[in-house]
């Protein structure tokens, strides 16, 4: 599209050409027009056109004499008619002969001057107006429409919106982002052309839903699409259309009944947030917004990045929480688990719940968990030699740290570097890191047991491994997960499914651990199941390491 004279010369003169070949002429209109005009002067037409083709992106008008040598006045209009370069510059016809006044009209001419010529100010006048009339219309085509879709451009949308509200100030409305699902994998999958192609069905669907009297489209970015439309609850509807239409899975993010309050922008941003909240589900496909979300995002905004600060200014720390052996007839202290916190200067405690699912999905996680692995390390090396006593530490590792090749090479410099040995620091591995690619999880797990790191499954219970996995999985231990305990006492006592747990792990041959175990009455259920170890409330929160040392030294 073009951009011309608007933004080049918004504050500054506009540029005119005049084409005449005789001398009084061009004298006589630039004195005219001088004081606003930059004015450029050719005496034939074809010097007229070499001036037009240099100056095409900021010539504002041309007045052209019909009768020149080399290139005539129509001849010229017809060449910049043709050109795409040139055709939107006005052109107003200097000529003393009726027919020709007509005929430079039909071949596009923005208007004509008659000579000999009339007053000064009309043709200041008629001049101005040209200049006017030209840029309107360009400012319109070059910001209304999306060149792919047809639909309006987001800037032309906003402004839109702008308007809509200005006169229907008490219409309920939502602001409404739809987007494609797993978009990146379509152009890999399709090419480009194809794309295009399901982007314009898309926008054509759409279209058909929301009538130029129900709501207002346009595409931002790539994949996306906003509309400004009545309150309405038949999203869910509108999706199914667009997946069977275009055969793509779509997702909308609602801002219903927005706050007219608020700029159009942030309206919209509220939109997007509840569509990216969903970008990863595959069974839900609306999510409307609400404040919490936007404080939530905010609140992950803020960690992320904040992070980089707080490791260097080490303000996370390893808290431990005891687990204690139940097989003998006193509870004994048997090793802990390390649990990282983040004292933050200004936002206090924050539980690892809030920043670990944020860090493991932005490939942060890897820089915390050494940090948390080394600080472990280091403790029990000190307890070892201050106190003489040597209780193992599990540490966790998250999922992707499972595809980490150099990852034993990191425990073995933790554990050199610390002087501990590999029997000191327990690996928990969540289940659900097994489930998917199990190959590639279990080569890791069995190449870190060959390196003499003992491994407990974390969180059993809440994953979906299958029995047949299980019987085949290198581990050490198995970790109950704390809400299948919860179910089994909460509800009528049922305490059956951890019986069949415990019934696995005695096949395979390793103790169960039973995490989140809060009462007596839970402790004494699953001493009599068999149950080994116990990690709970009920003995103790994660502790501060000086205080979980006191407990050491008792
Ligand atoms: P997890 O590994 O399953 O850790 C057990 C969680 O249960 C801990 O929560 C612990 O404080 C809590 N808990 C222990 N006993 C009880 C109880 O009796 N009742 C209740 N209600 N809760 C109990 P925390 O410390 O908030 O950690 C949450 C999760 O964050 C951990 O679950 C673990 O998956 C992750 N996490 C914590 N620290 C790290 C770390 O350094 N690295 C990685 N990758 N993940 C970590
Ligand atoms: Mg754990
Ligand atoms: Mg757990």
């Amino acid at each position: 599209m073009m951009k011309r004279s608007t933004e080049v010369f918004l504050d500054g003169k506009r540029h005119i050409l005049i084409a005449d070949d005789e001398f009084v002429n061009r004298e006589m209109l630039e004195n005219i027009l001088c004081d606003k005009y930059d004015v450029l002067k050719a005496e034939d037409g074809l010097i007229a056109y070499d001036l037009i083709r240099k100056n095409r992106k900021t010539l504002s008008l041309i007045l052209l004499d019909l009768m020149m040598p080399n290139l005539s006045g129509l001849e010229l209009l017809d060449r910049l008619k043709e050109d795409p370069d040139t055709k939107n510059i006005p052109v107003i016809v200097l000529t003393s002969d009726q027919a020709s006044e007509v005929e430079s009209l039909r071949k596009g001419a923005a208007d004509f001057i008659p000579k000999p010529y009339p007053q000064p100010d009309v043709i200041k006048a008629r001049i101005s107006r040209s200049i006017e009339l030209a840029e309107d219309r360009q400012t319109i085509s070059a910001t209304e429409r999306d060149d792919l879709t047809g639909l309006y451009t987001c800037e032309y949308f906003y402004r839109y919106v702008e308007q809509f509200d200005k006169y229907h100030p008490s219409t309920e409305m939502d602001a409404v982002c739809f987007d494609v699902n797993h978009f990146h994998i379509l152009n890999e999958r399709f090419g480009t052309a194809k794309v295009a192609e399901i982007l314009q069905s898309i926008a054509d669907c759409l279209a058909s839903v929301f009538s130029s009297s129900d709501g207002v489209l346009c595409r931002m970015g790539e994949d996306t699409f906003l509309c400004y439309c009545h309150h309405r609850d038949d999203y869910p509807k509108i999706l199914e259309k667009i997946s069977s239409g275009c055969g793509i899975k779509m997702r909308a993010g609602i801002y219903a009944s927005c706050d007219k309050n608020l700029d159009i922008q942030s309206r919209f941003v509220r939109a997007k947030i509840a569509a990216d909240k969903i970008s990863n589900a595959y069974s839900v496909f609306t999510s409307t917004f609400d404040e919490t979300l936007l404080k939530e995002e905010l609140f992950a905004e803020q960690l992320l990045e904040e992070f980089p600060k707080a490791l260097e200014e080490k303000q996370f720390q390893v808290f431990f929480q005891p687990k204690y052996d139940i097989r003998g007839d006193k509870p004994v202290l048997s090793s802990a688990e390390a649990l990282v916190r983040w004292f933050h200067p200004t936002l206090g405690m924050i539980s690892p719940g809030k920043f670990i699912p944020l860090f493991e999905g932005n490939g942060l996680i890897a820089q915390l968990d050494e940090y948390v692995w080394r600080r472990t390390a280091e403790r029990i090396a000190d307890w070892k030699e201050r106190l003489g006593i040597s209780v193992p530490v599990s540490v966790n590792l998250s999922r992707a740290e499972m595809y980490d090749s150099a990852l034993v090479d990191t425990f073995e410099k933790i554990t050199g570097d610390t002087g501990i040995t590999p029997k000191d620091i327990y690996l928990e591995i969540t289940e659900s890191a097994y489930v998917s690619d199990s190959n590639q999880i279990v080569n890791r797990v069995s190449q870190l047991r060959d390196h003499g790191f003992f491994i407990e499954m974390d969180d059993f219970g809440s994953g979906y491994s299958s029995l047949n996995m299980i019987s085949e999985l290198p581990i050490d231990a198995l970790k109950l997960d704390m809400l299948f305990i919860r179910n089994a006492f909460d509800k009528q006592n049922d305490t059956r499914m951890i019986s069949i747990v415990i019934d696995i792990a005695e096949y395979l041959g390793v103790p169960v651990i039973a995490e989140g175990v809060e009462t007596e009455e839970q402790y004494l259920a699953l001493k009599k199941l068999g149950c080994a170890i116990i990690q709970g409330y009920y003995f103790s929160k994660p502790l501060p390491a000086d205080e979980f040392e006191k407990l050491l030294r008792s």
